[in-house]
């Protein structure tokens, strides 16, 4: 049995970056004032529908879609902040206080074609800010990133930054694609005449070269935005200059949901090939309210946690294994049976303890102390049962103590503790 395409196992050996990003990111986001939330895999597909937007790659062609039992449509979740947003308005979190601060950590899925640093089940690290307008929240979570990358040690991304306006812009900006669609349309392929009408802005999104190549000089939101939005996108600018995070507008930058308004960003990488976005959010006004909610301003990001990982691959060794600190080499019946007890208390202790319950002779048991890189072997046969003592090997200095068994635990203890 194989897993099946587009998902895979992540093995023991790739899981101390995994825990390193985990560990620096929940830090940083407690650091910020941000809470964890934990919402389901599976939702009602209407909710990805309405909000990533009906005529969207993902929508249309990505999403794990299935009735259940009784026929209800159930998607797995393709990104967080659908479910996010789901949650804040169901549990009427607005009420008490509207200025939220969330992050998750978990699985994605996306039919998308597999190749490397595109799963069909991915994890994301997402962040999201519900119910404030400022421009410096925007630039916070970019600083933010920005932060965390830099902790991670990586270098070599840049975060590009655009802004799609607002509703108040958006019409006029539509109107200006329309037109310059209209004289290109011969060169689009059959996904991009067909959005036309229905969405046009995700033609500005597509990846077919040639329909790249026929939109490059496509109007940009950029050009059209009403002073609201112009001012916004300058505070965010500005900020980011003053606390030194480096950026490029990137007009052509449009992210594929279609809930984004003002400030969208992606964080990209040199390093990874094609697939060279790490991050990506934006700001997402009108969606709480889309949702049944109460018109809230909201903003958020995901990173692609398989991406920054196999970024991190590049350039940093997983941390370095801890050695064990003992090995009981237990020989007979009676001292696999002590060993076995003794291990038990001493994990208990936090002591990183193993032992052999194969019965093995002394060398083939010294060879896996070897193998296992333990710190300390304790050597328990029959002959150190009967004499009370048992000796303690430093594998290092291979100097050797006699404990006695009626204070073993606590002497082990306070020996390996060190
Ligand atoms: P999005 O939700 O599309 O804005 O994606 C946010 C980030 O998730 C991207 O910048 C990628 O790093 C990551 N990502 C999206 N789709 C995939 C995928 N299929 N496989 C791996 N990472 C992904």
């Amino acid at each position: 049995m194989q897993t099946i395409r587009g998902f895979r196992d992540i093995l023991p050996k790739h899981i101390p970056l995994w825990q390193k990003v985990e560990k620096e990111a929940t830090c940083l986001f407690e650091a910020f004032g941000f809470k964890e939330i934990r919402i389901p895999i599976l939702e009602k597909t209407e909710l990805f529908a309405r909000s990533i937007g009906e005529v969207t790659d993902i929508v249309e062609k990505e999403m794990y879609t299935f009735p259940d039992r009784k026929g209800d449509k159930l998607t797995l979740r393709p990104e967080a902040t659908a479910s996010i947003v789901r949650s804040y308005i169901q549990h009427k979190m607005y009420a008490t206080d509207p200025v939220r601060k969330f992050f998750m950590i978990g699985p994605m899925f996306r039919r998308e074609r597999p190749q490397k640093g595109r799963y069909r089940q991915f994890y994301q690290i997402d962040a999201e800010i519900f119910g404030v307008e400022s421009a410096y929240i925007d630039s916070q979570l970019i600083y933010l990133l920005n932060e965390l990358f830099k902790r991670l040690g990586l270098s070599g991304l840049s975060a590009h930054i655009n802004s799609l306006g607002c509703p108040k812009c958006r019409p006029s900006f539509q109107k200006a694609l329309l037109d310059f669609l209209e004289s290109k349309k011969s060169r689009l392929c059959d996904n991009c005449t067909r959005r036309m009408d229905k969405n046009p802005l995700r033609i500005l999104d597509c990846k077919v070269l040639d329909c790249k190549e026929a939109i490059a000089d496509a109007p940009a939101t950029l050009d059209c935005l009403c002073k609201e939005c112009e001012d916004h996108f300058n505070t965010v600018k500005a900020t980011l200059e003053k606390q030194g995070v480096d950026f490029i507008v990137d007009k052509s930058l449009v992210r594929g949901l279609d809930y984004y308004t003002r400030t969208a960003w992606e964080i990209q990488t040199t390093t990874l090939g094609a697939q060279s976005a790490v991050a990506g959010g934006g700001r997402y006004d009108g969606l709480v309210k889309e949702l049944g909610g109460p018109q809230t301003p909201a903003i958020g990001f995901a990173i692609g946690f398989d991406r920054l990982v196999e970024v991190m691959e590049q350039i940093d060794k997983a941390p370095e294994e801890k050695p064990l600190d003992l090995f009981i080499v237990s020989l007979g019946d009676t001292a696999m049976e002590k060993g076995y007890l003794w291990s038990c208390k001493l994990n208990q202790a936090g002591i990183r303890t193993e032992m052999d319950f194969r019965g093995k002779s002394m060398k083939a048991l010294m060879k896996r102390a070897n193998k296992l890189n333990t710190q300390y072997v304790l050597i328990a046969g029959e002959n150190e049962l009967t004499e009370n003592t048992i000796i303690l090997r430093n594998m290092n200095t291979k100097e050797q103590v006699s404990l006695s068994l009626e204070t073993l635990i606590p002497e082990l203890i306070k020996i390996l503790k060190k």
